[in-house]
């Protein structure tokens, strides 16, 4: 029994001590760096962070002409945070009329972009979201037309102006403005933009790589056909016996 306990007390103070080497690892680095590309807290956004995962899911991007109203993402995610409408374009195809993701539920888990059959939802590793850092965005925004609209820094900047503001006090100008670039039902600005946004290169970027996803999509059912085809053929006719017949 007292074994048990010097064993647990020793185990305590090691766990403790391997939380205090990482901590002061990176006390250390931060204080050697003064705020450096290694350091762990940084003061965005005048200090960009310079390192981010490959991996990182930041921001969730609809390209919405591309989405076909199945609802697989709706039913994949944990809380709810599609709303969406559909209609009929001139060839009969479904489109979205409405495609709303409400960010301020959104946890990033990406379940929504694996369930998506077309791959018109995607998670960019960009988490930006000052436009002053690179000039312009693509703005991906509630309903489909008003999607793939360029926004340019000065153009978000009125907006951000324009939207802090109680809609009665804009000049009119301002409001027909407004109205054109943004839902005037919208909450707040991240509910107004609602879908996410690239830059122009993250969005040559992310349609080069969902055409390769496509066309190797496409090749994987080719070649499983072909595989499908052969498998079912009838096997070849038996050579003649050697000689042939009487
Ligand atoms: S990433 Fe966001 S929108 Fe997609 S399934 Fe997860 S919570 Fe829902
Ligand atoms: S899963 Fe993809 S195609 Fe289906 S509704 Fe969602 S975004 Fe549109």
């Amino acid at each position: 029994m007292i074994l048990a306990w010097v064993h647990d007390v020793v185990e305590g103070v090691r766990s403790c001590l391997t939380g205090m080497r990482t901590t002061g690892h990176y006390l250390l680095e931060n204080l050697r760096g003064s705020g450096g590309a290694t350091a762990i807290t940084r003061e965005y956004p005048e200090q960009p962070a310079e390192r981010v995962g490959a991996r990182q899911r930041g921001h969730l991007v609809n390209d919405a002409p591309r989405c076909i109203v199945c609802h697989a993402c709706d039913t994949a995610c944990p809380v709810d945070c599609f709303t969406m409408d559909g209609e009929r374009d001139a060839d009969n195809k479904m489109r979205a009329s409405r495609f709303d993701i409400d960010l301020s539920k959104c946890i990033y888990c990406g379940l929504c972009v694996r369930a998506c059959p077309t791959d018109s939802l995607s998670m960019t590793p960009a988490f930006e979201v000052d436009p002053r850092h690179d000039g312009s965005r693509f703005l991906f925004r509630r309903s489909s037309g008003q999607l793939g609209q360029r926004l340019d820094a000065p153009d978000v900047e009125r907006l951000q102006r324009l939207a802090d503001q109680p809609r009665e006090s804009l000049a009119a100008a301002d409001r027909a403005w407004l109205d054109q670039h943004i839902d005037p039902n919208g909450p707040h600005l991240i509910g107004m933009y609602g879908l996410g946004y690239f830059t122009p290169e993250q969005k040559q970027a992310a349609d080069a790589a969902r055409e390769a996803k496509k066309r190797a999509k496409e090749a994987a059912a080719a070649a499983a056909k072909a595989k499908a085809a052969a498998a079912a053929a009838p096997p070849p006719a038996p050579p003649p016996p050697a000689g042939g017949t009487p």
